[in-house]
């Protein structure tokens, strides 16, 4: 099946990263059980995770995509109830993923503060320091406006009593980034739990941003 836009190749390999992708939050303890959830944008498609189906279950057959509009295109699951979440994400940036979990160091931390603390330069790959969105039951559209608020100039945010959301321009990127800022949170609980951390001024923060823009290797 293709959406007109794109082939049937492209729609299986999405389908088999976004598997993947997920596979590795639960590996890695960034989420237990069926908590959490992964989307990837192809063309006009969002392929998403399965509501309350363990990651492990998942194979080449469940392919599951709903339109930008949230309407069924492809599969038979349920998808996540966290859809109004990644929907808002795809309709007002340019991001091709999203992953959402319940780690529990940022869990913890969205409990005690509105914003991470810039205790670490790390926070640049995100856009700054990150925000804590204000409490709304799971898979409502209040919670996707209070994260899309939260995620202004961002690209990551934590939803308070809940968990992470980042969003990227690959799986790769996205589950990467949120597992930097579930480190730097286990940083800031650690840092707080023995003193006072000091901060990174907001100026060395952007001298950052722009320094990890030519990061790593040459393309
Ligand atoms: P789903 O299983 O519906 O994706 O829900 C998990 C979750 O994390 C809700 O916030
Ligand atoms: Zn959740």
């Amino acid at each position: 099946m293709t959406d007109g836009h794109t082939g049937g190749e492209d729609l299986r390999e999405a389908w088999d990263d976004l598997v993947a992708t997920a596979r590795r939050t639960a590996a890695d303890g960034l989420v237990v059980g069926t908590s959490g959830n992964v989307s990837v944008r192809v063309g006009d498609l969002v392929l998403v995770t399965p509501s309350g189906v363990r990651y492990d279950r998942l194979g080449p057959g469940d392919l599951l995509a709903v339109g930008l509009d949230g309407r069924p295109r492809i599969g038979i699951l349920r998808p996540t109830s966290e859809l109004p979440l990644h929907l808002a994400v795809y309709r007002t940036t340019g991001a091709r993923a999203v992953v959402h979990t319940h780690a529990v160091h940022a869990t913890a931390v969205s409990t005690l503060v509105d914003e991470l603390p810039a205790v670490h330069y790390m926070c640049a790959a995100l856009g700054g320091p990150v925000r804590v969105a204000p409490y709304a039951t799971y898979g409502s559209q209040e919670l996707a406006a209070n994260m899309l608020e939260a995620l202004r100039d961002r690209t990551g945010c934590l939803l308070r009593n809940h968990g992470t959301v980042v969003h990227g321009a690959s799986l790769d990127q996205a589950y990467d980034h949120t597992a930097q800022l579930e480190w730097m949170c286990q940083v800031w609980l650690a840092a707080t739990a023995a003193g006072t951390p000091t901060l990174l001024a907001r100026e060395e923060i952007d001298r950052v941003g722009a320094k990890l823009r030519g990061y790593g290797q040459r393309p």
